[in-house]
């Protein structure tokens, strides 16, 4: 057990090379500009929500300023370009998931509506009653709700991989759940409430063999690690827009073309058919078909100005970055008889959830507000993840690529703080 104080501790590790220039990168974001209560934002829920770049919120303005109509609809020139601004969005997150082509790219208003989607459209129409879908004992609700809502309608068994003490996935356990009746695997890449990472290339093949389909919900990974969809097989992958410093409401179902050809519409409405009748209507192509009514125009634009900014900074240089940071944050916290990390596996991204003993998460939260540093509290909707640890629930710190080392010595500082008071 360490002797010395969460503040020595931290201090030990001052003056190591950044791999990314952490104060330029907070001057592309202008929330960081203004004071929270007196003191400079210390802002670690990005796991919950991400800040925004200027050159989205650029973006978005100027879609509204210059280039604003409905899309897909108009022959006038602002339509066009208002459409063409939209299409060409859905070509940068196609590349951005290197996915073959930008038509298995889906816009939904986020990762939850995706999952829906394919439990609506592709269980709601290919899996019979008995077949087991599986996924993981770390999974946000929205990962787990759908499927049960499946299960209710279908009759489909519902089959759920355990994980470990420190929150990995055994592939041998997992691999003895899988069988002929498997037809369904949904699974995170990075898990919310323990920032596993969880080697989902490895379960696709898995799953594959087994003669099941795989989607994957990649909403805590595409903002910290470069994710290529044909080099993990997956059939599916869904990613919210807000937590990849895009904007709220909109999000991205990828598919493999050949599945969405054959998976029939999720809602009705305009702009998803081919022709309309009393009697009989045919259905657009995909992605149209599961398109239906108004986009968010300007979402789907602003989610291209976050994906090209991204790129812009790089990812391999943002996951080194948050590797450093995250390690830092760690070792701090580690080896302490007082504190608990709830997540330890070997390989993680972004996230740390913690409790202190004695002291209610919302109270460390409340606690670290009032000097202007922002955490998540509570079960991050992942409430199988917390009977699991036997918690309520955890304070949890979380990264984006505006973090730094003085983020976490804040942190630091914050539940010295906290210390005092409950004392
Ligand atoms: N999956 C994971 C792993 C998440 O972290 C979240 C958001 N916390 C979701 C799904 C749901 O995302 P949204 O609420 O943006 O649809």
């Amino acid at each position: 057990m360490k002797e010395n104080s969460i503040r020595e501790t931290s201090l030990e590790h001052a003056g190591r090379n950044p791999v990314l220039d952490v104060d330029s990168v907070r001057k592309d974001f202008p929330i960081f500009t203004q004071a929270v209560r007196g003191e400079r934002l210390v802002f670690l829920d990005s796991a919950a929500s991400a800040q925004k770049p200027l050159q989205v919120i650029q973006s978005i303005s100027e879609c509204y300023e210059s280039q604003y109509a409905n899309v897909h609809r108009g022959v006038y020139w602002l339509s066009e370009k208002a459409t063409e601004a939209f299409d060409a969005s859905r070509e940068k997150i196609g590349a951005f998931l290197n996915s073959p082509s930008s038509s298995e790219i889906v816009f939904v208003r986020g990762a939850t509506e995706g999952i829906n989607l394919v439990a609506s459209s592709y269980g709601g129409t290919f899996l019979q009653p008995g077949d087991e879908v599986v996924i993981s004992h770390m999974e946000h609700h929205s990962n787990i709700v759908p499927w049960q809502i499946l299960r209710d309608q279908k009759g489909i068994v519902l089959k759920v991989a355990p994980i470990r003490d420190d929150g990995s996935i055994d592939l041998e356990v997992f691999g003895n759940i899988l069988s002929s009746k498997t037809k369904f695997v949904s699974i995170t890449h990075v898990a919310n409430a323990l920032g596993t990472v969880v080697p989902v290339k490895e379960i696709c093949d898995m799953a594959h063999s087994a003669g099941a389909r795989v989607l994957i919900d990649g909403c805590q990974a595409v903002p910290h690690c470069e994710v290529d969809v044909q080099k993990l097989g997956c059939d599916f992958y869904v990613f919210s827009g807000h937590k990849l410093y895009g904007p709220s409401g909109i999000g991205v179902l990828y598919a493999k073309e050949e599945l969405l050809h054959q998976m029939p519409p999720y809602q009705g409405g305009g702009d998803m058919i081919e022709s309309v009748t009393f009697e009989r209507t045919s259905y657009a192509d995909p992605p149209q078909r599961f398109e239906a009514g108004t986009p968010n125009i300007s979402g789907a634009i602003g989610l291209g100005a976050a994906v090209d900014y991204v790129r812009s900074i790089g990812l391999d240089k943002i996951a080194a970055h948050e590797a450093d940071v995250l390690g830092y944050a760690t070792e701090c916290l580690s080896g302490r008889n007082d504190i608990r990390i709830i997540g330890t596996a070997a390989n993680k991204a972004s996230v740390l959830s913690f409790m202190i003993e004695g002291v209610h998460p919302h109270d460390v939260g409340t606690i670290l507000d009032q000097e202007g540093i922002a955490v998540r509290t509570g079960h991050h909707c992942a409430q199988p993840v917390m009977d699991r640890f036997g918690v309520p629930s955890t304070t949890r710190a979380s990264l984006g690529m505006y973090n730094g080392r003085d983020d976490i010595d804040a942190l630091i500082g914050g539940l010295e703080r906290v210390k005092e008071l409950f004392n």
